[in-house]
């Protein structure tokens, strides 16, 4: 038999951009499914430190702003999915 108790857990209800600070909630999901995840565990020689982790949530507009602010044309970096072909 198994052994039960009522247990309080933390659910995700939405995400914060970590750049905007805008918060979307997991109902909108065509922004949720659109975030940018970066994880990185920092190596050797690693500016933000080695064996740091680093974690960042970014929505897609802030994204596209952060790749045309830093790296220019943003549509040079957009390829056409394989995955509908
Ligand atoms: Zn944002």
């Amino acid at each position: 038999m198994k052994l039960t108790k009522k247990k309080e857990i933390d659910a995700v209800i939405g995400i914060e951009c970590d750049c905007c600070k805008k918060e979307f909630l997991t109902e909108d999901i065509f922004e949720i499914q659109e975030f940018f995840h970066i994880k990185n565990t920092c190596g050797y020689g690693s500016i933000f430190g080695d064996g740091n982790y680093l974690e960042v949530d970014i929505c897609q507009r802030c994204m596209k702003k952060i790749i045309e602010t830093n790296c220019g044309n943003v549509e040079s970096f957009i390829k056409e999915s394989e995955v509908y072909e």
